[in-house]
C-alpha cells in the first residue's frame, strides 16, 4: 500500500461480476446499499483487504472508509485476528454446544460496560434488537415500542418504520410486507425532542414496553444526542415503568472503549442508566456476531431460565467469538488514539478542501465516528427531517471523484465514515490528496 494514485485498471471485472450476480441474486446484492443505488455506476467487487486498504476485482486498491460498515476496527485482516480465527477453524467450525471462548467474550464486554451484568450472544444486530424488544415486552407485559425517526435497528418488522441506513438511502419510509398491526405497535418520534417523548408517554405510557435509541444516531449521518436528551429519555421512560434499550450495534467499542454510553453517561447526572444494551459489528471482529445485555434479573428472563424464548444454531459460533474477542483485546488505548487521530486528520482535510472549493457542508461527530452532510444548515440538524434536507447530488459527484482517486467511501450520503486503527500516515495522505479534486466535483 502506498499513497500513489492507483493504476487506472478500469471496472470491467466488477461489471462482469455484477451482471453475473444480478442473474441469481436480487439486485445482485445481499444488502441493498451495496448496489450503489444512490450513487450509480459499477459497484466494486472486493477481493481482499489489508489494514486500511481494500482491493477490487480489477486489481485497483483503495483506502477504505467503510471498514465492513464498522466491524474492521483494527483494519482489514489484522494479523492477530486472522491467526486466532485460523487456529480456531482448525479445531472445528462450530458444534452447537458451548465453547470456552463465549464466556471470555462476555467477560470482556461486561468489563467495558458495567451496567451489563449478563450477556447473550446472537449472530446479527437485527437479532440483538429484536430479542431486546421481546425481552422488554416479556418483562413489562406491555405491547408498544418507541423508536426515533432515522434510527436504524436492523430489519425486524417492528423496527423498520422510518429507519435510517438503506431506507434513508433509498428514500423508503418503511417496508412492504410489514402488517399494519405490527407497524401499529411502534411509535415513531422525532429524535432529540424530549417534549414529543413526554407527550407520547402521557398518552400511552402504561402501554409502552420500551424506548429504543441508537446511543448516538449514525444511520442518518452521525447525529449525537443533544446534551440532556439521553438523560430525559431514561427519566421519562423509567417514570412510566418502561425500559430503555440503548442500541450500540454501530457505536459500541468504536465511538470509544466503552461505546458511546461511556462518553454519554457523564451527561446523565441522576446516575440512571439504560436497562438493555445491544452490540454488534466490532464485537464480532468481522464475523457474524452480536449481543444483548443488561441487569441480571432482566436477562434471566431469557430461556432457558425464563419465559422469553431466544435461540440460534450459530449463536456463539467459535470463529465469530474468537474474532470478536481478539479484536476487543487489541482495541487498546493506542488503537483508540489512532482512531481519534485518523478522524481528526480527515475532518481537518475535508474542512480545508470544502472551504477552498466553496462546498456547503457540515461535519457531525460522535467519538471517532463522523459523517459529512452536504448543504447549508442554518441550524445544526437535530433530527431526521433536518438531515434529509442535505444535497445528496453533491455526495454522488464527491463519492465518484474519491473512488476514482482510490478512496472507498460509503456509497450513501446517510452513512458514517468508518476509520480504522490502521489508517496510518500513508492512508491519510492518499485521502488528503484526493479531497481537493473531489471537493471541486461536489461544488459543481
Ligand atoms: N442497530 C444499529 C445501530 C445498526 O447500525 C445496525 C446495522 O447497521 C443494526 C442494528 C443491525 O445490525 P445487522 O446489520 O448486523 O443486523
Amino acid at each position: 500500500a502506498s499513497n500513489e494514485r492507483p493504476a487506472a485498471s478500469g471496472t470491467a471485472r466488477s461489471a462482469e461480476l455484477a451482471e453475473r450476480a444480478a442473474r441469481v441474486i436480487p439486485g445482485g446484492v445481499n444488502s441493498p446499499v451495496r448496489a450503489y443505488g444512490s450513487v450509480g455506476g459499477t459497484p466494486r467487487f472486493l477481493v481482499s483487504g489489508r489494514g486500511a486498504y481494500v482491493t477490487d476485482a480489477d486489481g485497483t486498491e483503495y483506502v477504505d472508509l467503510v471498514a465492513s460498515w464498522g466491524p474492521a476496527l483494527l483494519g482489514h485482516a489484522h494479523p492477530a485476528v486472522v491467526d486466532a480465527v485460523q487456529e480456531a477453524a482448525g479445531r472445528g467450525l462450530g458444534f452447537g454446544a458451548s465453547v470456552p471462548e463465549e464466556a471470555e467474550l462476555a467477560e470482556e464486554i461486561i468489563a467495558r460496560v458495567p451496567e451489563v451484568e449478563r450477556l447473550r450472544l446472537v449472530s446479527t444486530g437485527t437479532e440483538a434488537t429484536m430479542t431486546a424488544i421481546r425481552l422488554a415486552r416479556g418483562a413489562t407485559g406491555r405491547p408498544l415500542v418507541v423508536k426515533f425517526a432515522g434510527h436504524y435497528h436492523g430489519h425486524s418488522d417492528g423496527l423498520l418504520a422510518e429507519a435510517g441506513s438503506g431506507l434513508a438511502t433509498l428514500a423508503m419510509p418503511g417496508s412492504a410486507g410489514v402488517t399494519a398491526e405490527t407497524a401499529g405497535q411502534t411509535l415513531v418520534l422525532p429524535y432529540n425532542d424530549p417534549t414529543a417523548l413526554a407527550a407520547a408517554f402521557a398518552e400511552h405510557g402504561d402501554r409502552i414496553a420500551a424506548v429504543i435509541a441508537e446511543a448516538a444516531a449514525a444511520n442518518m449521518g452521525v447525529l449525537p444526542p443533544e446534551p440532556g436528551f439521553t438523560a430525559a429519555m431514561i427519566e421519562i421512560a423509567h417514570r412510566h415503568g418502561a425500559l430503555v434499550i440503548l442500541d450500540e450495534v454501530l457505536t459500541g467499542f468504536r465511538a470509544g472503549p466503552s461505546g458511546y454510553w461511556g462518553i454519554e453517561q457523564a451527561r446523565v447526572p441522576s446516575g440512571a442508566a439504560p436497562d438493555l444494551f445491544t452490540f454488534g459489528k466490532v464485537v464480532g471482529g468481522g464475523l457474524p456476531l452480536a449481543a444483548l445485555g443488561g441487569r441480571t434479573e432482566l436477562m434471566e428472563l431469557l430461556a432457558p431460565l425464563g419465559p422469553v424464548y431466544q435461540a440460534g444454531t450459530l449463536s456463539g459460533n467459535p470463529l465469530a467469538v474468537t474474532a470478536g474477542l481478539t479484536t476487543l483485546r487489541h482495541a487498546d488505548v493506542a488503537a483508540y488514539r489512532a482512531l481519534g487521530n485518523a478522524a481528526d486528520a480527515i475532518i481537518g482535510e475535508v474542512t480545508t478542501a470544502f472551504e477552498a472549493a466553496g462546498v456547503p457542508f457540515r461535519v457531525q461527530r460522535a467519538g471517532s465516528l463522523f459523517s459529512v452532510l452536504f448543504g447549508e444548515f442554518a441550524e445544526p440538524p437535530l433530527d431526521y427531517a433536518a438531515v434529509q434536507r442535505q444535497e445528496v447530488e453533491r455526495h454522488r459527484a464527491f463519492f465518484h471523484a474519491m473512488l476514482e482517486q482510490g478512496v472507498n467511501l460509503p456509497p450513501s450520503a446517510f452513512e458514517a465514515w468508518f476509520v480504522t486503527a490502521a489508517h496510518d500516515d500513508a492512508a491519510l495522505e492518499r485521502i488528503a490528496g484526493a479531497l481537493p479534486a473531489a471537493a471541486r466535483a461536489a461544488a459543481a
